[in-house]
C-alpha cells in the first residue's frame, strides 16, 4: 500500500462551525441537568448523551469528564464540580474548533468547568498494560521504550521528537509497515518526492494511549515535532543505542515547558495555556472559579492565624495574672514571717 502524507492544513469553516456550535449548546442545554447527574453518580451514559449531541460539523472534538475534581484533584472545592474535556483529538487542525467550543460552554454553563483537551495531570499514574480485545492482546508498559531528542522549530519554539522502539513479541500484532510517498514542496514546477518505509500501528492506538497517558494531549498534540515507531530489531537502530523508560517522557516535556516560561494555576496548577489568565497580585488563575476558592482558602488561614494570635495573647495574660497572683501571695508571706518574727523578737 502506498501513502502519500501532505503538510495538510484544514482551515475551520466559520460559518458551519459556528452554526455546529449553536446547534450542539441548544441541545446541551436541554440536557444539561441530566448529562450533569449522570456524571456526578459515575454513570457512563452522561458521556454518551453529551457525545452523541456534537452534530457531524463537530466530529472532529470528543467530549471527556471527570466528577468532584478541580484539575482531576480532589481539592478544596472541588466537591459537586463536573470537570469537561474537550479533544481536538490530537489533531493541530481541530484546535481552532476546541477554543471556540469551549469558549461557549463556559459562558453558557458557569456552573461546569471546561478544559481543553484530554484530562491531564502530572500525578496521574503510568498505565501497567494496555489490553486490545480485538486484537487478544495485552502490551505491558515495559514492551515501549523511547529516545528522546529536543530541536527548535523555526520560531525558536522547543519541541521534543520521539523514536518509540516496541519488543518484539508485540510487534507483529501492533505494528505494520507501509510505503510513504513525502511530498517535498515544489522544483522548477515539478513535485520533488521521496519514499521510504515507515511503521504504522496497526488497527490500533496502542502507542498513542501510552503516549496520551505519559505526556498528555496538550503537550503530544503543541510540542512534539515527530514521533517514529519501529521494532526493537530495526535496521536503523545503531548498536549501543539507549531506549528509557516512557515515565522519563514526563521529565523530558516538563524541560520543555520550563522553556516556554508557562504559567500555572495558582490554585489547581493547569497550564494558564489552557484558559484565559488572568492576573490578580501577580497570581495567575485558570478560571473564577480558583481565583475565588483560593482568596477563601486564604481567607481561611489569616482567619486561623488571627484566632491562633488571640489565642497566644489570652494565655499570656493568663500566665501574666498567675505570676501577679503568686508575686501577692508570697509578699503576704514575707510580710506574715516578718510579723511573726517581730513577735518573738518581742
Ligand atoms: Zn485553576
Amino acid at each position: 500500500m502506498i501513502y502519500t502524507i501532505y503538510k495538510a492544513k484544514v482551515y475551520m469553516n466559520t460559518e458551519k462551525t459556528l452554526s455546529a456550535i449553536d446547534l450542539f449548546i441548544n441541545d446541551f442545554e436541554k440536557y444539561y441537568e441530566s448529562i450533569n447527574s449522570y456524571i456526578l453518580d459515575g454513570n457512563i451514559k452522561g458521556l454518551v448523551i453529551l457525545n452523541s449531541l456534537l452534530p457531524n460539523e463537530l466530529s472532529c472534538i470528543e467530549i471527556e469528564a471527570s466528577h468532584n475534581t478541580i484539575n482531576l484533584m480532589n481539592i478544596e472545592g472541588s466537591n459537586g464540580i463536573v470537570e469537561y474535556f474537550i479533544s481536538p483529538k490530537t489533531n493541530k487542525d481541530n484546535i481552532a474548533v476546541m477554543d471556540e467550543l469551549r469558549c461557549r460552554c463556559t459562558k453558557e454553563f458557569p456552573n461546569s468547568r471546561f478544559m481543553n483537551y484530554r484530562a491531564f495531570n502530572y500525578n496521574m499514574p503510568f498505565l501497567k498494560e494496555i489490553e486490545h480485545k480485538a486484537l487478544k492482546i495485552t502490551v505491558p508498559y515495559d514492551a515501549i521504550g523511547y529516545q528522546g531528542s529536543i530541536s527548535y522549530n523555526d520560531k525558536c519554539k522547543p519541541l521534543l521528537n520521539i523514536i518509540i522502539v516496541v519488543k518484539k513479541p508485540y510487534c507483529d500484532k501492533i505494528l505494520i509497515k507501509k510505503r510513504v510517498v513525502f511530498n517535498n514542496g515544489e522544483d522548477n514546477n515539478s513535485k520533488k518526492t521521496s519514499e521510504r518505509m515507515v511503521w504504522f500501528q496497526n488497527k490500533n492506538n496502542i502507542v498513542d494511549l501510552y503516549l496520551l497517558n505519559a505526556i498528555g494531549e496538550y503537550n503530544l498534540t503543541n510540542h512534539v515535532g515527530y514521533i517514529e515507531i519501529l521494532p526493537e530489531d530495526a535496521e536503523v537502530i545503531v548498536d549501543g543505542s539507549v531506549f528509557t523508560e516512557l515515565a522519563d517522557l514526563r521529565n523530558e516535556i516538563k524541560i520543555i515547558e520550563k522553556r516556554m516560561n508557562y504559567k500555572y494555576c495558582a490554585y489547581c496548577q493547569a497550564l494558564d495555556i489552557v484558559m484565559p489568565i488572568n492576573k490578580y497580585e501577580n497570581k495567575y488563575y485558570c478560571s473564577d472559579l480558583c481565583n475565588t476558592l483560593d482568596n477563601q482558602v486564604q481567607e481561611q488561614e489569616v482567619q486561623v492565624q488571627e484566632e491562633q494570635v488571640q489565642e497566644e495573647q489570652v494565655q499570656q495574660e493568663q500566665v501574666q495574672q498567675e505570676q501577679v497572683q503568686e508575686e501577692q501571695v508570697q509578699e503576704v508571706q514575707v510580710q506574715q514571717e516578718q510579723v511573726q518574727e517581730e513577735q518573738t523578737n518581742q
